[in-house]
């Protein structure tokens, strides 16, 4: 057998260690110790987490890296976020948009990346944001999986060409029905919306992923009517929530109803830890909530999660950087999954999980998936997002796309160590 690549001593996220990992004609083909084969290219992982690309089911690439168009957001504030959109908004080009999108999706691949689900704001009559990203997509294609979102970002029914828009959008090729219920007029506006994007989803067979609920307000209770349309339209294991942080402050007995009904009917939930943990509880004092919703309680009703980075550099949030064990690390933090189970499970939460939230075909790293992966200068998932962990090799369907040097600091210091690998810190036991 002629092999694409040849990976040598791998540790596995499930823990098996001393692993080879073979691809051939782009797929994984073995994934055994002591694989004898010619390869055009072997890695030796050094006994290295080698783990599935990192997956990113909630972001924003329209307005990735115009921090500072036209101007800075100087107070850092949910609202001057907004403002600067609407300023930006038409000043956007084709052009500028593709430029942007792509200089991101070169750091996403830098840091191991491969896949991102991006909302994409349909409330621009010209539809260039929506023609500049299925313009990325198809350009990205060969080393990135690129899905977009049709997001009413004014509101399917409160901005009045939405509706419209967002059909134009899915007959350009869109991939998925978005939605904001919590910012129509009315809740009953917002269970109305969500009822009519369900029902084109259905019709379309397109997947669903809804801005829920993104507020303090614990009375924002749409993610009940996003349950409810699922379930009626036979959409289970194709809906997503994102955000839902109304959930962080609503009353305890509710949610002990809600979150059977969100695992009945297949609704995945979004988390973004970075962006709830910094635009919610803005009008508290102390206490201040956290925001986020509530991860583990849904967990264990097994409802599927999957936490996203919703922003990288853009009028909402100065910050980001593609870096998918950041969002980890954050989401750990304020859910305090701090158990080892729970810990690997944040790891889980930024690869298979959105994996399967975005439908990803091929996935995974077991011999028939698609030959990408991602070298670790880590022991372990723990390890990966305790350090956020450097990315030694990207890897797409066997070819190696992104390689960055180990983080090995020297030392000047009479009689301690020469150098200082931050990865050889791990614990002893797993
Ligand atoms: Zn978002």
């Amino acid at each position: 057998m002629s092999l694409d690549l040849l990976v040598r001593n791998a540790t596995l996220p499930d823990g098996r260690t001393g692993q080879d990992i073979a691809i051939a004609d782009g797929r994984i083909a073995a994934i055994e110790p002591g694989i004898a084969a010619e390869a055009g290219r072997v890695i030796d992982a050094g006994g290295h987490l080698v783990a599935p690309p990192f997956v990113d089911c909630h972001f924003h690439m329209d307005a990735t890296l115009s921090l500072g168009l036209p101007r800075m957001n100087v107070s850092g504030t949910l609202l001057e976020g907004i403002a600067l959109w609407g300023e930006l908004k038409p000043l956007l080009t084709f052009e500028a948009v593709v430029e942007r999108a792509l200089r991101y999706c070169d750091l996403a691949v830098a840091h191991g990346l491969l896949a991102v689900r991006t909302h994409v704001d349909i409330c621009d009559d010209r539809l260039l944001a929506v023609e500049a990203l299925l313009h990325v997509k198809k350009t990205v294609a060969p080393y990135l999986d690129l899905q977009l979102v049709a997001f009413p970002q004014d509101g399917y029914f409160r901005s009045p060409t939405a509706a419209a828009n967002l059909d134009r959008a899915l007959d350009l090729g869109v991939d998925v029905v978005g939605g904001i219920p919590h910012f129509e007029r009315t809740m009953a506006d917002g269970a109305a919306s969500l009822k009519a994007l369900c029902e084109i989803a259905e019709r379309r067979g397109l997947l669903v992923d809804i801005h829920c609920d993104e507020t303090d307000d614990p009375l924002s209770r749409h993610i009940e009517a996003l349950a409810y349309e699922t379930q009626r339209l036979g959409l289970n294991g194709r809906v997503a929530g994102s955000h839902l942080t109304s959930m962080h402050s609503m009353d305890n007995y509710y949610v002990s109803k809600l979150l059977p009904l969100i695992a009945e009917a297949g609704v995945a939930a979004i988390p973004n830890p970075l962006i709830n943990i910094t635009l919610q509880g803005r009008h508290d004092t102390y206490p201040k909530r956290r925001g986020m919703t509530r991860v583990p309680e849904m967990r264990a009703f097994g409802i599927e999660i999957g936490f996203g980075q919703d922003c990288t550099m853009d009028p909402w949030y100065s910050l980001g950087g593609a870096d998918m064990l950041d969002v980890a690390h954050m989401g750990l933090h304020v859910a305090q999954m701090t158990a080892r189970e729970a810990m690997r499970w944040c790891f889980d939460a930024v690869t298979v999980h959105p994996a399967r939230i975005m439908h990803l075909d091929g996935y995974g790293l077991a011999p028939g998936c698609h030959g990408d992966l991602v070298v670790l200068q880590a022991k372990d998932p723990i390890e990966a997002i305790r350090l956020r962990a450097n990315r030694l090799f990207v890897v797409r369907r066997g070819r190696v796309i992104a390689e960055t040097p180990a983080r090995i600091a020297s030392l000047a210091l009479p009689g301690r160590p020469a150098a200082v690998d931050p990865a050889a810190y791990a614990p002893k036991a797993g």
